[in-house]
């Protein structure tokens, strides 16, 4: 029987959902809307439309968004003196630096300068601390592992005693997501395997998966006989494989294939995740879903 498909894109709404009932309850009890500010420097494309989206879902959802775009020429210095501006302004709960930056500018400084308590992206050191601590502790888990625990959450799969395979070890979805599902905790408690470009022999680790997550960033890399029968397969990569173009708007579009190699791996796997429309649409989602737990957690109403 063919794997069930997990969309992101059906959960994305249920979810968008939720978080737009909490912020009118909110703003008709406390008069008072989440706040987030999204700092883009330059003009990449895909930043671009990224933070796009962002914007977008944020303007939806009722908050109060404001676009801030810097030139690509922007000093360090600037850009950290935006933050800090931001960092003190009451009315601003999440703030996003779009990544990548230029190479003049120290990645690592930027995320530090942000307020670990606005640092709704998940990636300032304390709020990576957190999540390794785990529980109540937990503030702003990464967006991208957030969305694909709530996918397998959402989906119904056991995590409870699951062997977990994990494929890949970055720092914003392999290292993250490994941590989120050993914990003992809702969506967790699984007994959770980490391979890598070093790992011996990758195949014979994800025949074990009752849950493997893939996040590589290589086309078609897992084969169907890599997948245990009824087995959860999250495919997390996004590759750019070729363009074509697109019927409804006659421009130019990417054709993006994931990890898994898709159509024999949904005759094996019990459950599996589309790319385009699995894992993708959950990142922006719980981006907005850590922007409004900011102006909770400020407010002490979670
Ligand atoms: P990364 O390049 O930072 O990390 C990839 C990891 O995979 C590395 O740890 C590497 O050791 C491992 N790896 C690479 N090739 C391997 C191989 N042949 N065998 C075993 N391990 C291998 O990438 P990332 O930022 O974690 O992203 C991974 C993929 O997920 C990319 O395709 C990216 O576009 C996608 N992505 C999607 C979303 C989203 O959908 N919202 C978000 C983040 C990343």
């Amino acid at each position: 029987m063919p794997a069930r498909l997990i969309r992101g894109t059906e959960i994305r709404e249920q979810i968008l959902e939720e978080i737009s009932a909490e912020v009118a309850q909110i703003k008709r009890i406390y008069g008072i809307v989440p706040g987030l500010v999204t700092i883009l420097v330059g003009k990449n494309p895909a930043s671009i439309s990224y933070v796009t989206m962002k914007v977008k879902t944020a303007n939806r959802l009722g908050f109060r968004e404001i676009q801030d775009n810097l030139p690509e020429s922007v000093s360090q210095e600037d850009l950290l003196a935006h933050i800090q501006k931001y960092n003190q302004e009451d009315s601003i709960h999440g703030i996003l630096v779009q990544l990548p930056l230029p190479h003049h500018i120290d990645e690592k400084k930027v995320i530090n300068a942000i307020d670990p308590d606005k640092d709704v992206d998940g990636f300032h050191p304390i709020n990576m601390g957190r999540l390794m601590i785990g529980g109540s502790e937990i503030k702003f888990p990464p967006c991208t592992p957030a969305g694909i625990r709530e996918m397998i959450i959402r989906a119904g799969v056991e995590t409870n005693g699951a062997e977990v395979v994990v494929v890949g070890r970055s720092t914003i979805v392999g290292k993250p997501i490994a941590i989120m599902m050993l914990q003992k905790e809702r969506g967790g408690n699984a007994t959770v395997t980490v391979v890598h470009t070093g790992t011996k022999d990758l195949a014979s680790h994800c025949r074990r998966a009752d849950i493997l997550i893939v996040a590589a960033g290589v086309p078609g890399l897992v084969k169907p006989d890599w997948i245990k029968p009824g087995a959860c397969v999250v495919d997390v990569g996004v590759n750019k494989v070729g363009e074509m173009i697109s019927e409804k708007t006659g421009k130019k579009v990417a054709i993006l294939k994931g990890d898994v190699d898709f159509d024999a791996a949904k005759e094996v796997a019990g459950w599996i995740t589309p790319v385009p429309g699995g894992v993708g649409p959950m990142t922006i989602t719980m981006l907005m879903k850590n922007t409004l737990n900011a102006l909770k957690f400020k407010m002490g109403i979670i």
